[in-house]
């Protein structure tokens, strides 16, 4: 069985990350998307289990302390974290598998599975960053405020991934997402693992006279 390859998908809030990743994997059901643990408050229209597990910072504290988490982070405020259990299983099964987390999760999930492949994804302009926040509209004023700051100090982390794209035509932001995938798939090292029986039929067999 050939282990899924690990993905980290990073962006400043607004750059349209999640969405991104959703059309990615309509077009590629197979690749996994980990389910993060956060204590912060369930969004409209949000599902527990589905986009997150919300549970109360007592809970997450006790997940920390029992080291659940291969790797967690405060954001805004909140808890985040990537439990062992949402990576391992699905990675055994031979599945891909992204994690959309920020700078601060993927630098610890560096450090622990060198292989992970990074993509890091930015608006076209500050102006396209500041619309996106305000346009969503299910923040108050003084936290989309504060979240343009800390938008601010997430870009400045994008030299650290493998790979950089700009959101600024969502269907070429989905290419280019894409490429990465497959592109990723066709290195030598997995394709020998992917096509083991083909590359044993076509070098081993010997001809019929
Ligand atoms: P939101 O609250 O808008 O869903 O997410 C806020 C930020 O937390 C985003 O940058 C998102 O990528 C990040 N985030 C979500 N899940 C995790 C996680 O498990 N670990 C870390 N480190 N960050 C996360």
């Amino acid at each position: 069985m050939i282990r899924g390859q690990l993905y980290v998908v990073s962006a400043p809030s607004g750059a349209g990350k999640t969405s991104l990743i959703k059309a990615l994997r309509a077009r590629m059901p197979e690749i996994g998307l980990s389910v993060s643990h956060t204590t912060r408050p369930m969004r409209p229209g949000e599902e527990n289990g589905v986009h997150y597990h919300f549970v109360d910072v007592a809970t997450f504290e006790a997940m920390i302390a029992a080291g659940a988490f291969v790797e967690h982070a405060r954001v805004f405020d909140n808890y985040y974290g990537t439990s062992k259990a949402a990576i391992s299983a699905v990675l055994a099964s031979g599945r891909d598998l992204i994690l959309e987390i920020d700078w601060q999760g993927a630098e610890q999930v560096r450090a622990q599975f060198p292989d992970v492949i990074s993509v890091f994804i930015l608006p076209p302009s500050r102006e396209a960053l500041r619309e996106r926040l305000f346009g969503r509209g299910q923040d108050a004023a003084d936290v989309i405020a504060r979240r343009l700051a800390e938008a601010t100090l997430e870009m400045r982390q994008h030299p650290h991934y493998d790979y950089l794209i700009i959101n600024e035509d969502f269907s070429v932001a989905l290419e280019q997402l894409g490429c990465i995938f497959t592109g990723s798939r066709l290195r030598m090292a997995r394709q020998i693992e992917a096509e083991r029986n083909r590359l044993e039929n076509l070098l081993n067999t010997p001809e019929n006279p």
